[in-house]
């Protein structure tokens, strides 16, 4: 297990459990009851340098692995996580307050994550090009690019870091994976078991915890390392920008998903009973703390007296506490820091002139589902990102109007229209400015093979197994003659 037991984690380097080099843990605390769940490996540069090391060494032979050997082994890894089904959701609920159902969504994307990425393991491939010098024949050929650093974040443990792994693994590459300090275990120590256990070889996949607050010396390592060719990271604006400035230091490579402040646009001719269960689930699933999650409906003037009512109404009696009841859907915020932040936004918001239609009292640790709206826009939550169960609600004059004040955000993550039209709606679509748009949905969706990132401050690059070759592999061209040429001196 992640060291002894699987509430302590440590690293796991070149496919052992090992301390932090300097001997330091920290303790894992449940966001719900706030006992502590186990040490944790208190890790610092030189652990991420150690590493590094030993993904570098693992390189070699694990990109000359013969596909189906690396196809059996993905395969094994989602059989074996499969049958921990329900041990992963109590863990996710104690570790990172995550409900039944998020935890089911979770283990789902996990599972087929694993199973797509089997595929790719007869990836990358290349192409033939014509060439205008005869007798030459070019091709262009990817190659797994090395050591791939993934950051990842806590909100949906066991995805992102699968997210930030999988695909580069796949593809040949080797793995060096930083898990947030409040997800060590499901978006760290666990990969690590899983994959270990289905016979993934030493080296190639590596985890490297670290203390609250100390995120920075293990960032700034593996972006520092030569030997780390690629960077993905999943986690607020404020950090992806600290990292890509860094990185652009190093000249290095970066896929980056950062934060959102994604509308969700219901025109005037939307089924309102479908409109509200989609704005309730978009808002408040995994208590908004998911970087698609709806943080502002707009609503079309006709219907948007009878969808106030009826969202708040919803929105207020959603059953809130404990994340291992499976009732529960709103469940604990992760962190004091961060339901103190709402609580923060929601009283500035307030001062500022807004009505709250739902929520706004916090009940620690959680935070109830609130509905505001009237919100002014110098209020930060009327364009900061603000992690939680709050949304802002505004009456537009049109759909069209809605996508006008929603591109005006600093942000372009995901966006989602409800319409009983489907061409207007993907007439709206093509108008907004965002990396993923759902037409008659809400924004809370995610499939391993879709092409997943932002636009503007959301970031760039994208997720998805479809699209990994282009991220992590290096494209080589390569030409071959068949006779020899001849030379003008
Ligand atoms: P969130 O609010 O979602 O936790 P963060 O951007 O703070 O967003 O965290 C996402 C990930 O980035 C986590 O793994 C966190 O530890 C990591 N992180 C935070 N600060 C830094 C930093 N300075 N360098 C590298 N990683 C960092």
């Amino acid at each position: 297990m992640a060291g002894a037991g699987w509430r302590d984690v440590r690293h796991f380097i070149g496919g052992d459990w090992v301390e932090a080099g300097s001997g330091r843990t920290y303790p894992n605390r449940s966001p719900w009851s706030g006992e502590v769940l186990g040490e944790v490996a208190a890790g610092d540069a030189e652990d991420a340098e150690r590493a590094v090391a030993a993904a570098h060494e693992a390189f070699g032979r694990w990109a000359r692995t013969l596909p189906w050997e690396r196809q059996r082994i993905f395969l094994r890894a989602a059989d074996l996580l499969e049958a921990r089904h329900d041990e992963v959701l109590r863990a996710l609920a104690l570790e990172t307050g995550c409900g039944r159902h998020f935890g089911g969504v979770q283990m789902d994307f996990a599972l087929k994550l694993l199973r797509q990425a089997a595929q790719l393991a007869y990836r990358p491939d290349g192409e033939l090009l014509p060439s205008d010098v005869e007798g030459t024949r070019a091709m262009a050929v990817r190659r797994p690019v090395g050591v791939v650093a993934g950051i990842a974040p806590w909100n949906s443990s066991v995805v992102l870091a699968g997210r930030a792994s999988i695909g580069p693994l796949a593809l040949g590459n080797t793995v060096v994976l930083k898990p947030s300090e409040e997800s060590p275990y499901t978006g760290g120590g666990l990969w690590a078991e899983i994959l270990h256990e289905a016979g993934l070889p030493a080296g190639a996949f590596n985890v490297v915890t670290h203390a609250p607050g100390e995120a920075g010396a293990v960032g700034d390592a593996l972006l520092a390392h030569p030997l780390v060719k690629r960077i993905n990271f999943t986690g607020s604006t404020p950090t992806g920008r600290r990292l890509a400035e860094k990185a652009g230091r190093h000249l290095k490579r970066v896929v980056l998903q950062l934060s959102g402040q994604n509308p969700l646009i219901v025109a005037g001719d939307a089924d309102i009973a479908y409109a509200v269960d989609a704005a309730v689930y978009g808002a408040f699933v995994h208590q908004g703390q998911v970087c698609m999650c709806a943080r502002r409906v707009y609503v079309e003037r006709p219907l948007a007296e009878e969808f106030a009512e009826r969202f708040a109404a919803r929105a207020a009696a959603l059953p809130t506490g404990d994340p291992r009841d499976p009732a529960t859907v709103v469940g604990p915020v992760i962190n004091e820091w961060a339901l103190a932040l709402l609580d923060r936004r929601v009283k500035e918001a307030v001062g500022l002139g807004a009505r709250v239609l739902a929520g706004g009292v916090p009940e620690p640790p959680c935070y109830p589902a609130t509905v505001l709206t009237d919100v002014p826009d110098e209020a930060e939550i009327s364009h900061g990102e603000t992690f939680g169960a709050v949304v802002v609600l505004e009456v537009v004059d049109s759909a069209e109007e809605a996508v006008a004040r929603a591109n005006r955000s600093d942000f372009g993550l995901a966006a989602s229209i409800i319409t009983g039209d489907t061409q207007r709606g993907l007439r709206l679509a093509a108008r907004l400015d965002a990396g993923i748009v759902h037409v008659n949905d809400q924004p809370v969706n995610d499939e391993p093979q879709m092409p997943f990132g932002g636009v503007k401050g959301s970031g760039w690059g994208r997720f998805g197994l479809g699209f990994a070759a282009e991220e992590f592999c290096e494209l080589q061209w390569v030409t071959v003659r068949d006779q020899n040429r001849t030379f003008p001196f």
